[in-house]
C-alpha cells in the first residue's frame, strides 16, 4: 500500500475543510468552557484518531483542563468496519473518580466502541461523564449514545484525514475527506 499512497490525489471529495474544522473547534471550545464554569475538566481522548482534534480542542477551551489518553483497538472487524469488540491498549494514567470528564472522540459510527468505553469509564466513578465528537455518522448507529457536543454530522461514507486513517495513512491531512473508490479496491496489506 505504501508505494501507492498519494495523500491528496487519493481524496475524491473534501467533506469538511481545514477552515470549517478550525471554526467548529473554536465554537465547541467556547461552549464547553461556558458549560463547565470554573470547575476543572478532565479531557479523555482516544488514540490515535482523536489526536489532532484533542490537540486543537484543548487549546480552545478557556478553563483549566487536565488531559489523559487511552488507546483502544477494535478487533474482529475489517479496515473500514467496526466490530464492537474492544481491547484496551492503553488505560488512563490517573484516577477520574469525582472528576468532571469529557470524552473527546474523532467519530461515532455504530457507537459500539464508545458504548464500551462509556461503561468502562462509568465504572471509574467520575462526577460527570460527557461526550464530544468531531464527526457523527448517525446512519449506522447500533446503540443509542447521548452525545453532548457534535462537530459535524456526516453521511454514511468512510472518511479520512484530521486524525482518521485508512490502513494507518491519511491521518496527517488537514481536512476530512472521502477516499476515491479505487483506493479501496486495492486493500491495505
Ligand atoms: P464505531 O464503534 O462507532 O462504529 O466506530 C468507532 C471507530 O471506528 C472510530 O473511532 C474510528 O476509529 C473507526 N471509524 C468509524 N467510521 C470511520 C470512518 O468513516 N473513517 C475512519 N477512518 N474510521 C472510522
Amino acid at each position: 500500500m505504501t508505494a501507492a499512497i498519494n495523500l491528496v490525489a487519493d481524496i475524491g471529495e473534501v467533506l469538511v475543510s481545514e477552515a470549517e474544522i478550525a471554526a467548529k473547534v473554536a465554537d465547541l471550545g467556547a461552549r464547553i468552557g461556558a458549560d463547565h464554569g470554573d470547575r476543572p475538566l478532565t479531557l479523555v481522548s482516544v488514540l490515535k484518531g482523536s489526536l489532532p482534534f484533542m490537540a486543537d480542542l484543548m487549546r480552545a477551551i478557556p478553563i483549566p483542563v487536565r488531559i489523559d489518553l487511552m488507546e483502544v483497538s477494535s478487533y474482529g472487524g475489517t479496515s473500514t468496519e467496526s466490530s464492537g469488540l474492544v481491547r484496551i491498549l492503553k488505560d488512563l494514567s490517573a484516577s477520574i473518580e469525582g472528576e468532571d470528564v469529557l470524552i473527546v472522540e474523532d467519530i461515532i459510527d455504530t457507537g459500539l466502541t464508545l458504548n464500551y468505553l462509556l461503561r468502562y469509564l462509568r465504572g471509574k466513578k467520575p462526577r460527570s461523564l460527557r461526550i464530544c465528537t468531531l464527526l457523527d455518522k448517525p446512519a449506522r448507529r447500533l446503540v443509542d449514545i447521548p452525545v453532548d457536543y457534535v462537530g459535524f454530522t456526516i453521511p454514511d461514507q468512510f472518511v479520512v484525514g484530521y486524525g482518521l486513517d485508512y490502513g494507518e495513512f491519511y491521518r496527517n491531512l488537514r481536512f476530512v475527506g472521502v477516499l476515491r473508490p479505487e483506493v479501496y479496491s486495492s486493500p491495505p496489506e
